[in-house]
């Protein structure tokens, strides 16, 4: 065999398992499809590129650091959101690992930054006496900047220890005889191999699990808006608990909207999965970065039953849709949509609320499905008791943010497919939709291999 261990991906679930590995000294490789950390650049520079221009791997979501490297690095310790690995590995175990994580962050970088909780917060309350449910969790709110510098030291240690091949995707994973034999630009053989291929590697996972025979199941989508406002009006909760994760059931239809991501004085950017623009949200931690606007996604899970499958395809469609309409990202304000008319350049010009992407202005009514944007409207009015101003006119929504779940892989309590020795661990699972549970799942495989 030419490794112990092959990872493939280099996102958080992969670099907490080459991290793992790399302490036990088993031979390790690690695959990636984008570049290492220094090389990647999203060549949207505001001026001479303003739109994406499809890279072979896109920057921003490939490479040494995965989806998350630019993002706002917000690492939730809890088992209410962020995936459901405690369902196969228990729910102390899961907390342990996610607080494994943070030491280790904080350990290569992160010192100086802050652990928020929402132990003991008077918000819980207000929230409930409000019909808004605020989720218990602990974060620690590394910021873009300091992520980054985390995964520099990260990077930084291991390269040492660990093979990276990087621009190096791999197109098949196959089984021989005592492990398996992966094709990148050539063929390599390890006894095991750990597979974190994330969501950017979600239609790639899908065809290992066909050729492979690993059955996998799909149902959902989360499909909303970004909300930006000036920051004032979030301050009390934003100040205290940085993220609130809060949930309203809809009067209407009885749907589940969330708030999601929140960026306390960030800014709004462009997502591209797979070509189709949305929107996300970071924020710095740097004093000199922060802007006057605080940002969140608020999101309606669609779950889907037979015979329907595609529920990314659903949620693709509507991203098209804006997209087709758009030339991107929409933007529109609070108040043209209750009136029932599109936001033009010259409305949000004359807004108080400064957009920090700049986004086409238009009509979301015509992107989103009725029961969807009635949910949204519904749920800013129900914030509104709780952060006065969050229903305000100028309220800015961004469309359409688009939150697309990987199918869910089937694995057994050590994250072991069918398949003897191969594991499939991360966001690329489906177990994780978070830096925390992405990361802790690479330490819990890579040490069923070290313990194995
Ligand atoms: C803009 C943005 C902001 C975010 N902010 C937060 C946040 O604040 N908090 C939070 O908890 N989560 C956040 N997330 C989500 C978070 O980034 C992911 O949950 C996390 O990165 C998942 O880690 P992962 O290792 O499973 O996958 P990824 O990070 O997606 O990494 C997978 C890696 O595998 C590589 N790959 C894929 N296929 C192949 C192949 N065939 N061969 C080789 N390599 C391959 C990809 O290039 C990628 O680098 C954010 C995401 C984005 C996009």
């Amino acid at each position: 065999m030419d490794y112990e261990v092959i990872i493939i991906g280099a996102g958080p679930g992969g670099i907490f398992s080459a991290y793992e590995l790399a302490k036990s000294g088993k031979k390790t490789a690690v695959f990636e499809a984008g570049c290492e950390l220094s090389k990647r650049k999203c060549p949207i520079d505001g001026k001479k590129v303003l739109t994406c221009v499809n890279c072979k791997t896109c920057s921003i979501m490939s490479g040494f650091g995965g989806a998350g490297a630019f993002s706002d690095g917000k690492y939730n310790i809890t088992n209410d959101f962020g995936g459901s690995l405690y369902k196969h590995i228990g729910k102390n175990t899961a907390l342990e690992l996610m607080e494994y994580v943070d030491r280790i962050n904080v350990e290569n970088g992160g010192s100086k930054t802050k652990l928020y909780s929402t132990a003991g917060t008077r918000f819980h309350k207000e929230c409930l006496q409000n019909k808004l449910n605020l989720l218990n969790a602990k974060v620690r709110h590394l910021g873009t900047d300091i992520n980054y510098k985390v995964l520099e030291n990260l990077y930084a240690q291991l390269k040492n220890k660990i093979d990276f091949y990087f621009e190096e995707p791999v197109k098949t994973v196959k089984k021989i005889d005592g492990g398996y034999e992966i094709y990148a630009d050539k063929k390599y053989t390890c006894k095991y191999c750990i597979v974190s291929a994330g969501r950017s590697g979600s239609k790639w996972m899908e065809k290992i699990c066909r050729e492979l025979e690993i059955p996998t199941s799909s149902n959902r989508v989360d499909i909303g808006v970004r909300v930006e406002l000036n920051a004032e009006i979030f301050e009390h909760i934003t100040d205290e608990l940085y993220e609130s994760k809060i949930v309203y059931r809809t009067e209407k239809f009885e749907d589940d909207v969330r708030t999601f991501c929140m960026n306390p004085r960030g800014i709004v950017v462009n997502e591209n999965t797979n070509g189709i623009i949305t929107v996300n949200g970071h924020s710095f931690e740097g004093e000199d970065k922060k802007t006057a606007n605080t940002n969140f996604a608020l999101l309606v899970s669609k779950h889907f039953s037979e015979p329907f499958k595609d529920s990314n395809g659903y949620g693709e469609s509507i991203a098209k849709l804006s997209n087709m309409l758009g030339g991107g990202v929409i933007v529109q304000r609070f108040g043209d949509l209750v009136r029932g008319r599109r936001s033009t350049a010259k409305r949000i010009a004359e807004g108080n609320v400064v957009p920090t992407l700049n986004a086409t202005a238009g009509d979301l009514s015509l992107v989103l499905p009725k029961r969807i944007l009635d949910g949204i409207i519904e749920m800013l009015y129900a914030l509104d008791n709780v952060a006065k101003g969050t229903a305000n006119d100028d309220t800015l929504l961004y469309g359409v943010e688009v939150k697309f779940y990987n199918m869910e892989v089937e694995t057994d309590e050590n994250l072991e497919t069918r398949h003897k020795g191969l594991y499939v661990i991360g966001d690329g699972s489906g177990v994780t939709h978070s830096l925390s549970h992405a990361s802790a799942s690479g330490v819990y495989a890579a040490r069923r291999i070290i313990g194995g």
